[in-house]
């Protein structure tokens, strides 16, 4: 996508120039640049967008970079299955990934003796 920068108007590929007032377009910065470099890897799977938010909120709280297929989904139009039964994926760096699955799984075990998340099922 380009961008002109005097008018502030977005246009498809292939034009050089703004058709409204001729100066050059520049390339509109992606609000979410991606880095093909990082593996993201799924540790938990969310019935819904609440326990998916849930779950990105305690796992920023120990400092982990979280991503949600769903939310990802939505940005690129995806392919997301609905009938898969769930809502979608908590993505995590690779290299976050096991001491994730140990914080979900304590949290887990919290919200299962308190009555916590599940309840409303
Ligand atoms: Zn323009």
């Amino acid at each position: 996508m380009l961008y002109c920068p005097n008018c502030d108007n977005e246009y498809e590929e292939g034009l050089t120039a703004c058709p409204d007032c001729g100066r050059p377009l520049e390339a509109a910065a992606l609000e979410e640049a991606e880095n093909p470099d990082i593996v993201l890897v799924p540790v938990y799977e969310a019935p819904n967008a609440y326990t998916a938010e849930l779950v990105k909120g305690i796992l920023e709280g120990e400092g982990i970079e979280v991503m949600l297929d769903g939310e990802r989904t939505a940005v690129f139009d995806g392919v997301l299955s609905v009938e898969s039964g769930s809502w979608g994926q908590v993505l995590v760096k690779d290299e976050d990934a096991e001491r994730s699955l140990e914080i979900i799984a304590a949290y887990e075990k919290q919200a299962a003796s308190t009555g916590g998340a599940d309840d409303t099922a």
